[in-house]
């Protein structure tokens, strides 16, 4: 039985927006030399603010801010102290975090519940966590005895998760002492600028970190820079790939955080009810833009009918709409772009024979909305069940054995995530031992802790972020794959951890 709830809006009032942005280069906002554009919230196509796309030369600028940050403060900085500042990074996200909470729902389009208790709460815990290692470095990782920072790091982010993001790439980044250039996604850098506020009000020495606006353009400018040492990058395997390329033959260090296609694989012994919930929480959480979404399910023969019945019934109790409702589930798809994107990959699963399915669901008139969908009848030949769709569309598979199961979750170019509903924990370990993805949840899925490295095999990249494996990442002798001149000293790569 589903129930109605009177509209429960978060109020936008604690968010202060100016109607322009300029840039954060060496501790303070600076006109950028290029053009503007418009930064909209996904549920109305308000425009939110302009903010300022940098070009070459302020991507310069920045990497010049921070290289200077780097040798005349922050490299010196005994560990002890770089930690004060995270530690105090940290509380003020903690102090601030309805503000983040209301400004990333309205920027990114997600509910506030998911930006209030999940990405904002994680991002204090990851600067918690990664000032906690600042002074305890050459105790990390058995084979850094003397951790040295890398230097200078360019990092690119996607806007599934904006905030999240920059904290799985800025905290353990400044925990080794290396300075940082960022740039945010383009439809969701305004939470990256009020970060950038935050870093201001913790007093970081000026050039810590630097957040530099823009599109691919500005992306390519500072994964090119000849003084950026690291590369650190999440987003498109097709970008991905492009970035791979850019850095080969040079000395780089690069981690890349890629697509995936996960499956949820559930056994006939599941706890159902647990089950159908976490494929609810696989593909449905965050409009389903997340890189390890459990957007195959795998669902043993003989309970097929009984998951389906039982996965219809509560997706007809998802409330879809305004993200800043405190009963919103589901929130808009993040641009018109991506809603493009999902509605033609729908589209090729019906003309490719799979049945489509969605609970009776009134989408907003004005911004950009799809329901959340099911598709069963699909085969591993399928489009929707090879490409990665990134929205709330989940392609139904079935298997009979573990073999079978094993088989075809691992058939796909990626290897990010995987989920396993069972009773039986041989099985789950049997399982786990033979599935190629970086992270195995079982009998839960898309759980997330800043101790617990994460990070993909095959196209889905390489690298880890998270955990001690995190800060790996941005020491000099790390475990990041390195491009050519750095790859002939030994090293133990990155993936054979996970
Ligand atoms: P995208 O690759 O289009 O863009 C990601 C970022 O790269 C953006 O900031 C963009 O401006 C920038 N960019 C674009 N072209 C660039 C170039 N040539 N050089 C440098 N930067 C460039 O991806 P997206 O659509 O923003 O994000 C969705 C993708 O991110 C999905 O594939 C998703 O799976 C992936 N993702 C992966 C993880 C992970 O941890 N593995 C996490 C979140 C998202």
């Amino acid at each position: 039985m589903s129930f109605d709830y009177a509209p429960a809006p978060e109020s936008r009032t604690i968010v202060d927006l100016r109607s322009s942005y300029g840039l954060f280069i060496d501790g303070e906002f600076v006109d950028g030399t290029g053009p503007t554009f418009k930064s909209v919230s996904p549920a109305n196509e308000e425009v939110l603010a302009e903010v300022s796309e940098a070009s070459a030369a302020d991507v310069d600028r920045a990497v010049r801010a921070a290289r200077r940050a780097y040798s005349r403060v922050w490299a010196q900085m005994p560990g002890a102290e770089r930690a004060k500042y995270l530690f105090r990074i940290a509380r003020i996200v903690q102090e601030r975090s309805r503000e983040l909470a209301v400004l990333e729902s309205l920027d990114n389009g997600k509910p506030i519940r998911e930006s209030r208790d999940v990405d904002v709460p994680l991002v204090a815990a990851h600067f918690f966590y990664y000032a906690g290692w600042a002074d305890k470095l050459a105790y990390a990782l058995p084979d850094h005895r003397e951790p040295r920072p890398l230097g200078v790091a360019g990092q690119v982010i996607p806007w599934n998760f904006p905030l999240l993001m920059l904290a799985w790439k800025i905290a353990p980044a400044l925990a080794c002492g290396n300075t940082v250039v960022l740039k945010p996604a383009e439809t969701t850098p305004l939470t990256a600028l009020l970060f950038a506020e935050i870093c201001q009000q913790a007093e970081l020495p000026a050039g810590v970190v630097n957040i530099v606006t823009g599109a691919g353009e500005t992306g390519r400018a500072l994964v090119s820079h000849p003084d950026v040492d690291k590369v650190a990058f999440t987003g498109s395997t097709e970008v991905g790939k492009q970035i791979a390329r850019e850095v080969a033959g040079t000395s780089k260090s690069v981690t890349l955080e890629l697509g995936g296609k996960a499956a949820n694989i559930v056994f006939e012994d599941a706890p159902l009810d647990q089950a159908v919930e976490g494929i609810v929480n696989g593909i449905f959480f965050n409009q389903g833009h997340v890189c390890c979404a459990g957007s195959r399910l795998l669902v043993q023969e003989s309970v097929y009918g009984e998951v389906l019945a039982r996965l219809k019934r509560r997706m007809a109790m998802l409330r879809v709409g305004d993200p800043l409702d405190k009963n919103t589930d589901i929130g808009a798809i993040n641009s018109a772009e991506q809603l493009d994107k999902i509605r033609r990959l729908s589209e090729v699963g019906e003309a490719e024979g799979a049945a489509r399915w969605s609970p009776p669901c009134d989408l907003p008139e004005r911004g950009y909305w799809f329901a959340p969908t099911i598709f069963t009848g699909v085969t591993q030949a399928h489009r929707i069940a090879r490409e990665e769709i990134f929205g709330p569309v989940l392609s139904i598979l079935t298997f009979r054995t573990p073999a079978e199961a094993v088989e075809k979750a691992n058939n796909t170019p990626y290897g990010l995530s995987a989920g396993v509903w069972t009773d039986k924990g041989s099985r789950i370990l049997w399982m786990a031992n033979r599935l190629r993805a970086g992270v195995v949840w079982a009998n839960t899925f898309n759980r997330f802790d800043p101790t617990s490295p994460f990070g993909g095999y095959k196209e889905s990249g390489y690298g880890r972020e998270g955990g001690r494996h995190g800060l790996a990442a941005y020491l000099s002798s790390g475990q990041a794959v390195r491009s050519a001149r750095a790859t002939r000293r030994p090293r133990r790569s990155g993936a054979a951890d996970a």
